[in-house]
């Protein structure tokens, strides 16, 4: 779709809106809103609501603090559930400008345009599919988020052991009425934890979707009486969650990835594309992994990621090439984890891609075999690296990495460090329960 300011004014008076939620996203991830009234919704469309950026975390100084919100009319949708009585309540997506009219540097959905036209100038639109995994806990007395799990299911269980079907349903009828493409949901593997999974579309739009999807898996859990939460490992001891990104290249329209001639029908563009990935993934972690936590999802035996390597056949790698050829040709990495912040991983991905096509970075040879059963000795002769094992490895990885660090630009990468370091030292510096029970009868 391709709306124009007339379609949305008049979409907005056939669907009875009152209010409209400008968004956008923070550095960190975390979608904000402003609400406005419909009679306001002109004026916004002509990019002319200001608010004080001064309290938005990482976004500016206090001397530089209004801003501008531009939206992209192509977001508009309504929230399903909330009162259509009295009027319902839209949303656009928008972009972040400065009072000169300049594009803000702190705006994570520019940072993703600005390397998605790099792509353009060399002939490249990039599509993205993801797949975000959640669990659902049940909350206390008091309306707190506990680590109860909802139900003991597992992997595709059925009901009565999933307990997940009615807010799953409800959430894809929810996204289905904005517009979503939707495609599979069901149990995954750890008790109460969820994977429903929508159609590949545009980056840009995939990013707006993985924000969206954020909030309406949460408010639907939320009226069912549940936490839902993107943490990417809430329990020790089970699997935790990921956001498989399903990445490729298009070029006039055909898929960039695919080569019928080539033994694994991939193109050099995709080998380059996974050298890129493969180069500069210790830096991408920081981006795609961005929390303590996520840390503790990236260990041997639950499926997720540990090793950088390729393969298109088995999954103990980082980077998975799924049996579809044609226009279905791409590759899978599996190291992201739903609290990234969608922009920016897809920005830093598409650009260490960009960087192994124009530097022609060749990928080591493919893995074939379980790399998690592999002893030491056999990585090594393999050359098969880790991926950084804590936030702080990979922030140091991202310091040392000139082309993750150009995506990101410098606004973005300033406050990201700053806000990381910090998070990175208040953990260090806690005594968790954990050494409690080691050490403090022992010593
Ligand atoms: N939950 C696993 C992870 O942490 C992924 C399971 C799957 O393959 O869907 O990445
Ligand atoms: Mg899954
Ligand atoms: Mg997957």
């Amino acid at each position: 779709n391709n709306l124009t300011k007339e379609d949305v004014l008049k979409k907005a008076k056939e669907l009875n809106v009152k209010f409209i939620r400008l968004q956008f996203t923070d550095i960190l991830g975390i979608i904000k809103n402003v609400a406005i009234t419909v009679n306001q919704l002109e004026d916004a469309l002509d990019g002319k609501i200001m608010f004080d950026g001064s309290s938005v975390d990482g976004f500016t100084r206090i001397n530089e603090s209004d801003m501008y919100l531009k939206p992209d009319y192509d977001t508009f949708t309504v929230f399903p559930w909330r009162p259509k009585e009295g009027g319902s309540v839209a949303r656009l997506i928008c972009d972040v400008y400065k009072p000169d009219g300049t594009s803000f540097g702190g705006d994570p959905r520019q940072v993703l345009k600005k390397i998605l036209d790099e792509a353009k100038e060399m002939g490249y639109e990039m599509y993205v599919g993801p797949e975000p995994e959640f669990f659902l806990f049940e909350k206390d007395e008091n309306g707190e988020a506990t680590t109860i799990t909802n139900d003991q299911g597992g992997y595709f269980d059925l009901a009565p052991m999933d307990a997940g079907q009615d807010p799953r349903r409800d959430i894809v009828l929810a996204l289905e009425k904005m517009d979503f493409e939707m495609e599979a949901s069901h149990h995954e593997v750890a008790p109460g934890q969820h994977e429903i999974d929508f159609k590949y579309d545009h980056a840009l739009r995939t990013a707006d979707n993985v924000a969206t999807f954020k909030f309406v898996v949460k408010a639907i859990a939320d009226s069912h009486d549940l936490h839902a939460t993107f943490m990417p490992k809430p329990i020790f001891g089970e699997n935790g969650s990921g956001m498989h990104v399903h990445q490729s290249l298009f070029k006039d329209g055909e898929n960039a990835f695919y080569d019928e001639d080539d033994k694994l029908g991939l193109s050099q563009v995709a080998k380059y594309y996974i050298g890129g990935l493969l180069k500069h993934a210790k830096a991408i972690a920081a981006i795609t992994n961005p929390t303590v936590n996520s840390y503790k999802r990236l260990v041997p035996g639950y499926e997720a990621p540990v090793y950088l390597a390729w393969s298109s056949s088995n999954r103990s790698s980082l980077i998975r090439i799924p049996a579809a050829r044609g226009l279905g040709t791409r590759l899978e990495m599996r190291n992201p984890d739903p609290s990234c912040n969608p922009y920016l991983a897809f920005a830093v991905m598409l650009k260490a891609g960009l960087d192994g096509i124009k530097n022609q970075i060749e990928p080591p040879a493919e893995v074939l075999d379980n790399i998690y059963t592999m002893n030491a000795d056999r990585k090594e002769d393999l050359g098969i690296e880790s991926l950084p094992s804590s936030l702080k490895e990979a922030l140091d990885y991202l310091v040392n990495d000139e082309v993750i660090q150009s995506a990101l630009g410098e606004h973005v990468l300033e406050h990201f460090l700053d806000a990381k370091i910090i998070e990175w030292d208040i953990y260090r510096t806690q005594v968790h329960q954990w050494e409690l029970d080691q050490y403090l009868r022992v010593y």
